[in-house]
């Protein structure tokens, strides 16, 4: 078999694929090592995405077998049961199959040129200033030696091919997942998703439902701390809004997984390597979505390899790009989800209780327009603080969790 390509992708997720995708036609060699022997399982993700997000990326629309459902609106949960929706007058987030999704991606790279190797896992990477050497092991056993003149590691949270490059993973800021899809659930409102707050059930985190069709939903939560699998049936069963719809649903089928909450990684590039989407903990501190955010990356990933190829420049110095284009991309917004989730992680569930009482009072469940856009989440602050009643409502969030900090 040929032994060498000008970029390696590490993992056929929707990061690896994209990035591929973008790289295709542009006169590189691109091959990708996929560990399983089938794109998109096992899939430990609720895939909900917003839909400016994927047409920004030239995504939507999405072949109708991905799109699960679309969404208006999103009704929040406080630890007590009280509830707030905010709701937009256009379709703004949908969910996808996860596996299809990441099936299509890949299609489309495929359709473009790109060569995949499935059941194909990168065990090792040498990286010493000339060609990247990899070695694979396939599902049969079988291993053979591979090179490259860029690698780029999209391998999600293993962080092992990360290492190998000399970089930092990670170190704190995980929550760990469960994601299930349950049947049998009652009174599903199919238009919104709806999301439980509180540290009583998720911990530094928060839980969601997310219909999809009937009676049937994607159920999950992530904690910092606890066990999630415990937590979920503890929402389940004893949340006084979530226990009314889900005390009588069958968990079908049921999935764990970490995410990295932490902000990215501070170096995402080495000599001919570049990391993108988890491996790169390119991921919303706030709400954990990593796809629309990863894609983003991919992108750029994909224009700095060819620009390496094309210059032969290989070197950190060169790549170092890619480093600043993202920064100019997320940085900004980086910093103001951080915040947040700092500021969500100190309030006490009675504090969100008063809070999402106060809105409900307050607010109509239009009146959040101007926060639609729910991927770049400091820009979408930046306009919506120009509305006095939102500054009002972000006024006393704050108040409210300085009073949390200071009890
Ligand atoms: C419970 C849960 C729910 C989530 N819900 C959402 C959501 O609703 N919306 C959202 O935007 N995000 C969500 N996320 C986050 C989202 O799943 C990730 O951000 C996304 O999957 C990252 O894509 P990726 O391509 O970077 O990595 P991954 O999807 O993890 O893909 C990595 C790929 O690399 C392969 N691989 C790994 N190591 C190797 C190797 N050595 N050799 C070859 N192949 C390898 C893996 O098999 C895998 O296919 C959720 C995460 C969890 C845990």
């Amino acid at each position: 078999m040929e032994k060498f390509s000008d970029v390696v992708v590490v993992g056929g997720g929707p990061s690896g694929s994209f990035c591929a995708l973008n790289m295709a036609k542009k006169a590189v060699s691109v091959i990708v090592f996929e560990e399983h022997d089938e794109i998109g399982t096992p899939c430990h993700c609720a895939g909900h995405l917003s839909i400016t997000g994927l047409k920004n990326l030239g995504l939507y629309p999405l072949p109708k077998r991905v799109i699960e459902n679309v969404f208006y609106g999103v009704k929040i949960h406080s630890p007590n049961g009280s509830e707030f929706t905010i709701r937009f007058s256009l379709p703004t987030t949908c969910v996808v199959n996860r596996a299809l999704f990441d099936k299509h991606l890949s299609d489309l790279a495929k359709k473009s040129g790109i060569r995949y190797f499935l059941g194909s896992k990168v065990d090792s990477l040498t990286l010493d200033g000339s060609l990247a050497k990899l070695l694979i092991s396939k599902t049969s056993g079988e291993t053979f030696k591979f090179s490259s003149r860029i690698v780029v590691d999209a391998e999600g949270t293993s962080y092992k091919i990360l290492r190998q490059a000399g970089l930092t993973p990670p170190e704190k800021g995980f929550v760990y997942c469960v994601n299930a899809e349950v049947e049998n659930v009652n009174n599903l409102e199919p238009d919104k998703v709806e999301v439980f707050l509180g540290n009583t059930y998720a911990p530094g985190f928060y839980a969601w439902l997310i219909p999809k069709e009937k009676d049937v939903a994607k159920i999950g939560l992530g904690a910092k701390a606890g066990n999630p699998k415990t937590l979920l049936r503890k929402l389940m069963h004893k949340h006084p809004a979530a226990s009314k719809k889900l005390k009588k649903a069958k968990i079908l089928q049921e999935t764990f997984h970490p995410i990295p909450l932490g902000g990215p990684i501070k170096r995402a590039y080495a000599h001919g390597f570049l990391v993108v989407g988890d491996a790169a903990a390119q991921v919303k501190p706030t709400t954990g979505g990593g796809i629309i955010l990863g894609l983003n990356c991919a992108r750029i990933a994909a224009d700095v390899a060819v620009e390496a190829i094309n210059t032969k420049d290989f070197s950190p110095k060169f790549l170092r790009v890619y480093q600043k284009r993202l920064m100019k991309l997320l940085g900004f917004d980086i910093k103001v989800m951080r915040e947040i989730r700092k500021i969500l992680d100190r309030i006490h569930d009675k504090e969100l209780d008063n809070f999402i009482s106060l809105c409900r009072r307050n607010f109509g469940e239009e009146d959040f327009q101007d926060l639609i856009e729910t991927d770049f989440q400091g820009r979408a602050l930046l306009r919506a603080v120009k509305k006095p009643r939102i500054t009002a409502a972000i006024a006393y969030f704050l108040l409210l969790s300085l009073k949390s900090i200071l009890k």
